[in-house]
Order: C-alpha cells, then sequence, then structure tokens
C-alpha cells in the first residue's frame, strides 16, 4: 500500500488535496506516477453529476494523464518500470467480442483485467474507506493504478506535461473525424463547440484535408485559436443564425457536422445542417434525449456516435504524438494554463468560464 496526495471531490464544496492511500499492483495491472493530468469537460460533467448526488462520493477526478510507470503485475507485458506512458481511460480488455472484432473503444469490460477478487476497481482508500477513480482514471493524484490495457507506452522525447492530452481530447476529437468519419479531402465539415474536444476534430479535419472548417461557438474569444487551428469559417452562435450561416457558407451541401458539446439540441443543429447523405457525428458526452426531424432519414442522412475517437488507443496514441512531433499535430497552442495540483479547484473555474482551450494540472517533476 502506498501513501499519496490526490484532489479529493466530497460533495459541494471546492476539492480538497489530501492524503489517500492506493494499493498496489494485481498481476494484471500498472502502477503509475502521475506526472501531469489535463482538465477536460467530462470531469466537469461528473463533478456536477456527483455534487448533485447522481453519483457516488468521495472521488478522484481526472483522466487526461500521463506519466511514468513505478512498477508492474507479474503478468504484465507491454511495458516495464520506467517507460513514459498515455494513460487510456477506457482501458481495454483485448478479449470480448468488440476487442476481437477490433471496435476496442467499445470494449464491454475495460476495468475487467483489474477486477479484484473483492469485485471492482478502484484500489483506493481514504482513511480506511473506499474512494473512486472518476472515469477510470483518477488522475489528480500522484500515482494510479490501472489495468494493463489502459497504459500506453511512447516516445520519451515528448513532454509528459503536452502529450497528456492525446489521453483524451485529442484522441477523441482527431480519432472522430479520422476513424469515426473517415472524411474525404476536399469536403465541408462544421464543427458545434470549439472547446478542448471540438479544437482537436478542428485541426483532425484540417490534418484529413478538409476544404472548409467551419467553427461554431459562442464565445467568440475561441475563435483566433480556433483559426490557427485549421478553421476557415467561424460562427458566433450567441448572435447568428447557425444554421443560415452554415447554409450559406456551403452552399447547402455540408458534407459533415460534428458535435462537441453534449447536448440533444446541439445534436439535432448538426443533423438539420448536414445535406442529404452527409453524416452528423455526436461527440460530446450527450445523456439527454435526441430527437431528430425524420425526413432527413429519408433523404439517407446519417448520425453516428464516437467514444473515445473510435481509436484503438495502443495504436492510435503513440501515431498521434508522432504527429505531434512532425509539426502536423498542435499541443502546445492547445495549452492555456499550467498549474499546481493545489489550484485544482481555479482550473475547474477556468474551463467554466470557457477562459482557457485546456488547463494541465502539474502533479510532478519528471
Ligand atoms: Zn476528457
Ligand atoms: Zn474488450
Amino acid at each position: 500500500m502506498l501513501e499519496m496526495r490526490a484532489a479529493v471531490l466530497r460533495g459541494p464544496e471546492p476539492m480538497v488535496v489530501e492524503q489517500v492511500e492506493l494499493d498496489g499492483p494485481e498481476a494484471s495491472e500498472v502502477l503509475v506516477r502521475i506526472v501531469a493530468c489535463g482538465v477536460c469537460h467530462s470531469d466537469f460533467h461528473v463533478l456536477r453529476r456527483a455534487r448533485a448526488g447522481a453519483l457516488p462520493i468521495p472521488t478522484v477526478l481526472g483522466h487526461e494523464a500521463a506519466g511514468v510507470v513505478e512498477a508492474v503485475g507479474s503478468s504484465v507485458h507491454t511495458v516495464e518500470p520506467g517507460d513514459h506512458v498515455v494513460l487510456a481511460f477506457r482501458p481495454t480488455c483485448g478479449r470480448c467480442p468488440y476487442c476481437v472484432r477490433g471496435t476496442p473503444q467499445i470494449c464491454e469490460r475495460p476495468d475487467r483485467r483489474s477486477r479484484s477478487a473483492a469485485g471492482k476497481r478502484p484500489r483506493l482508500r481514504l482513511a480506511g474507506q473506499p474512494l473512486l477513480q472518476g472515469i477510470g482514471v483518477g488522475g489528480f493524484a500522484e500515482y494510479t493504478v490501472m489495468p494493463e490495457g489502459g497504459v500506453i507506452p511512447i516516445r520519451k522525447d515528448v513532454p509528459l506535461e503536452t502529450v497528456c492530452l492525446v489521453g483524451c481530447a485529442v484522441t477523441t476529437g482527431v480519432g472522430a473525424v479520422i476513424y469515426t468519419a473517415h472524411i474525404e479531402p476536399g469536403c465541408d465539415v462544421a464543427v458545434l463547440g470549439l472547446g478542448g474536444v471540438g479544437l482537436n476534430i478542428v485541426q483532425g479535419a484540417r490534418l484529413a484535408g478538409a476544404r472548409r472548417i467551419i467553427g461554431i461557438d459562442r464565445v467568440a474569444a475561441k475563435f483566433d485559436l480556433a483559426r490557427q487551428l485549421g478553421a476557415t469559417d467561424l460562427i458566433d452562435a450567441s448572435s447568428e443564425n447557425v444554421l443560415e450561416r452554415v447554409q450559406a457558407i456551403s452552399g447547402g451541401y455540408l458534407d459533415y457536422a460534428f458535435e462537441a458539446i453534449g447536448r440533444g439540441e446541439t445534436v439535432r443543429q448538426a443533423f438539420e445542417m448536414i445535406r442529404p447523405g452527409g453524416t452528423a457525428v455526436a461527440v460530446g458526452l450527450t445523456t439527454e434525449e435526441v430527437t431528430l426531424p425524420g425526413m432527413g432519414l429519408l433523404r439517407e442522412k446519417k448520425l453516428v456516435g464516437s467514444m473515445y475517437g473510435s481509436a484503438s488507443v495502443m495504436d492510435a496514441i503513440p501515431r498521434m504524438i508522432d504527429l505531434y512531433c512532425q509539426g502536423q499535430l498542435c499541443l502546445d497552442e492547445l495549452i492555456s494554463k499550467r498549474r499546481p495540483l493545489e489550484e485544482i479547484n481555479e482550473a475547474f473555474a477556468d474551463l467554466q468560464s470557457g477562459a482557457v482551450a485546456r488547463s494541465v494540472l502539474m502533479i510532478a517533476n519528471r
């Protein structure tokens, strides 16, 4: 058992960094010393639900983490102590029907490999009481124990405090474009919501050779960065008629629309703005009902869901990092602020206000 510091969410009050206990790795698990962890909208979503009593607390959030392998269980083969790794918040089991059919992003048993005799993860405790790991990682802590399938080895010549973003926002956003939608060069794309994931959809579309990339958001302060990452047109949803503007820019033939907000209403809007035969991709974390105009289906419009960018993380994460090293994928530009773990509440306030593209919490020095 290991004692360490973690930012604990107990309820409506601010999170507090305190001492917690972590069990060492079982046979198929890996102990990782976390160096940095990004603050993602999904954490905020979980935080709100936990505070509303819809999810159990206490919990440690954080799922966009990178670090160094500290120890491995006896059956672990893919990593060894000292390896640099990015953590995947949806570990894959490698054996279920989804994994063996090549769709590990919807693995039905992401925590199976770490299931202890007692039943389930997590391995954390606060003063002897169970402490949950929000979204599978518990990255706002000095260490975590993950199943082998959630620990992705990466090259050592890249800064962990930057490539941690590949653990969620980058793979989710870029993956939605290249693995979920498979867009064609020359197509026209709209992106609803220019947060961490939406900006990565923009740069994924640029990488894939889209002609027009229309960024849509209610906060015009995000437009400069979106343009830098590849957006060709920008629509301020707080003051403009989004559907009319999209129709005008695309001549009525928008091929793809990506929703990166997570609301039923904007998923519908994405479906409405595409041309007959076009594809709307729901990337945001939507728990609301989605209603669609049925006529669109008769015109062969498609709505597809995207989980973790439909990426096979073991393959996709090192690939994205190579694209970063080649200068094709922007990561530094996405990080507006780095803060110590103790400033976690300030980082969440920034996220809520839309003041930053991404904050990264620095947990340890390499
Ligand atoms: Zn995330
Ligand atoms: Zn599986």
